[in-house]
């Protein structure tokens, strides 16, 4: 129970951390300086305006200093990132894996809520995930490098293919960020998170057209649904699977 706690507090300060990221890469600036202030009035902010949550809810979600709105964006990252790491402590509890679900997950809410915002996949972002995903299913994780390798280009092949065909439906950031789950997950899973991504974005983008919020025109965003579909593999992807392939009986 204490650990439980213990990893859904870290999950919101990791949160809390990946709205800085949001926030900045976009934008072209250091995730590291200067310190957290408000985008409005530039004031610092100081510990107690920096409580995953809390301060928000304190806050009357407004800043404590010009009274500008502040994003609802901040709590929901922070708690979105608290459940996932709680769920994933569940699953897998204290080990290699999980660590490297930990950061794959966070790289994953990172990019979702960067694509969803501008329509773009930072190349940084994807870089350092398909790298450290190679470094820790390599070294920590004892894949061998031919299996490794294959994870990282079949699915992007994959849906380089789907980019091609689609004409602009689909990006390169989504091919560069298919690559990035695969270099944790392996192929299967990356190329079974592709398929799902499809599905869960093909309802709610039907969804949305159906009650007129978006047009047929309009794009949307493949990088949250491919992350939610990666998600849902590292949670249930063998249950899935087995359901899948029991439905024709092999
Ligand atoms: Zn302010």
């Amino acid at each position: 129970m204490l650990t439980s706690v213990i990893i859904f507090i870290l999950g919101l300060i990791i949160g809390s951390f990946l709205n800085v990221v949001i926030y900045r890469v976009p934008e072209g600036e250091s995730i590291v300086f200067p310190a957290s202030h408000c985008p409005n009035c530039q004031t610092n902010l100081k510990i107690r305006d920096l409580v995953p949550v809390v301060s928000f809810l304190f806050s009357g979600a407004k800043c404590r200093y010009c009274k500008e709105k502040i994003s609802w964006q901040y709590p929901l990252v922070e708690l979105l990132t608290g459940i996932i790491f709680l769920l994933l402590y569940w699953k897998y509890n204290l080990n290699i894996q999980f660590l490297s679900y930990l950061i794959l997950s966070s790289l994953l809410i990172t990019v979702s809520v960067i694509d969803f915002k501008y329509l773009i996949i930072p190349n940084q972002i994807n870089y350092f995930g398909i790298i450290i995903g190679f470094i820790l299913s390599i070294f920590f994780l004892n894949q061998s490098i031919y299996s490794v390798l294959l994870g990282i280009l079949i699915p992007a092949a994959i849906l380089l293919l789907i980019a091609i065909i689609s004409k602009g439906g689909m990006g390169m950031g989504d091919v560069k960020l298919i690559a990035m789950v695969g270099a944790f997950l392996g192929a299967k899973y990356a190329v079974a998170a592709i398929f799902l991504g499809a599905f869960i974005g093909s309802v709610v983008g039907g969804g949305l057209m159906l009650t007129k919020v978006k047009g047929r025109k309009d794009r949307i965003p493949f990088g949250p649904f491919i992350s939610m579909g990666a998600l849902v593999m590292v949670l249930w992807g063998e249950e899935i699977i087995d359901w899948y392939l029991n439905l024709f009986n092999i």
